[in-house]
């Protein structure tokens, strides 16, 4: 591998298009590994680093232009424990002309005043921040996408635009059966809807 080839990315899961992760129709990336661990986190066997698959950046952007959304999101686990390789995958992405929406449970502040470059780099390929950990006693059941009060959004250019359409969950099912949510509605609303099936989720 040269030199200034971006680590790998641990890949959790990946869709290709989505209505529930921001303005508009993305694509969507969760990785695996978040050493924050809000508890009441929603995606907790995202926690650990061992598991999800390595994936070099290019093939992500390839993966994620061939889809013509309208851009990408990333979630997690959390995308700055592995800043380098997701702020290449964005570089991509934004290349070609799409948007990038970064979900963080990191504080915006913290962020800036980091002396690593991958930090740096994936906050200037980020068009809109959400950050800040999750709070399970601020449940936020106003704004889209967030999952507590405290969450703010950060437009960090003017690309994207936070819509006041309200919080949509998304359930998808494989040809093989497989169930997998992603999108945001309170605990006991989905636990409701999804009694009795084996559901994998990529809720924030
Ligand atoms: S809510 Fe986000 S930042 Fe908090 S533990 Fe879960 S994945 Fe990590």
């Amino acid at each position: 591998m040269p030199e200034n080839d971006p680590p790998p990315v641990r890949l959790a899961r990946f869709l290709d298009r989505t209505t529930a992760e921001g303005p508009g129709e993305r694509t969507a990336i969760w990785v695996q590994g978040c050493s924050i661990r809000c508890p009441g986190c929603f995606n907790p066997h995202l926690f650990t680093i061992r598991g999800g698959t390595p994936t070099p950046a290019a093939d992500l952007v390839a993966r994620v232009l061939a889809t013509g959304t309208a851009g990408l999101t990333l979630l997690g686990g959390e995308p700055f424990d592995q800043a380098a390789g997701l702020a290449a995958v964005a570089a991509g992405v934004r290349a070609a002309g799409r948007t990038v929406m970064t979900f963080t449970g990191y504080e915006y502040d913290d962020l800036r005043q980091r002396a690593d470059p991958g930090v740096t780099a994936l906050l200037a390929e980020t068009d809109l921040l959400v950050a800040g950990p999750f709070r399970q006693d601020l449940l936020d059941h106003d704004r889209p996408w967030v999952g507590s009060t405290n969450q703010e959004f950060h437009h960090l250019t003017d690309r994207l635009v936070v819509e006041t359409t309200p919080d949509r969950l998304e359930v998808t099912i494989s040809p093989s059966g497989d169930v997998a949510v992603n999108g945001w509605a309170d605990t006991e609303t989905l636990d409701a809807l999804l009694a009795g099936l084996p559901v994998r989720r990529g809720r924030r």
